[in-house]
């Protein structure tokens, strides 16, 4: 069964089930996590504040950017390209599929892109890995809580 759900998909466009934060927090990592932005119902973290729509409590976190008027702005397209650097993803083109053919297909493509091949788990966006199986990230987990545990004594 695809574990993306349709509140997973930002307003941005980010898959908030690939992102490692929300990740760690599905797969109880001992990292830092977070349950997804539309979930945690924030103000937007990459917009910083400057988005009137996205952050507009009337309006917060049920549209998507596309529906607005300034769709792309220079913050949007900041955002994007960083992700298009350091993660081979476009963010306004996950918007436009969306647009295009609907947030059920996209949730079916983005599953079918990121599914782990060993596990079913899914693969992040941020360091290409598999957060329900790869070694070095349950390595990190490890130590982390190895850390942890040795602090508090
Ligand atoms: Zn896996």
């Amino acid at each position: 069964m695809n574990p993306i759900t349709e509140e997973l998909i930002a307003p941005c466009g980010i898959n908030c089930a690939l992102c490692s934060r929300y990740l760690a927090y599905k797969n109880n990592l001992n990292r830092s996590q977070c349950i997804g932005c539309r979930p945690a119902d924030r103000n937007c973290t990459y917009l910083f504040g400057k988005c009137a729509e996205t952050n507009n409590p009337t309006t917060k976190m049920r549209i998507f950017c596309y529906e607005c008027n300034h769709y792309p702005c220079q913050h949007l397209k900041r955002v994007d390209l960083r992700y298009r650097k350091y993660y081979h993803t476009s963010i306004i083109e996950n918007l436009e599929r969306i647009r295009q053919f609907g947030i059920r297909q996209f949730i079916e493509e983005q599953y079918l892109k990121q599914r782990c091949s060993r596990c079913g788990g899914l693969i992040s966006v941020h360091n290409g890995k598999c957060f329900a199986c790869d070694e070095v990230t349950k390595l990190v987990e490890k130590s982390n809580s190895h850390r942890r545990h040795a602090t508090s004594e």
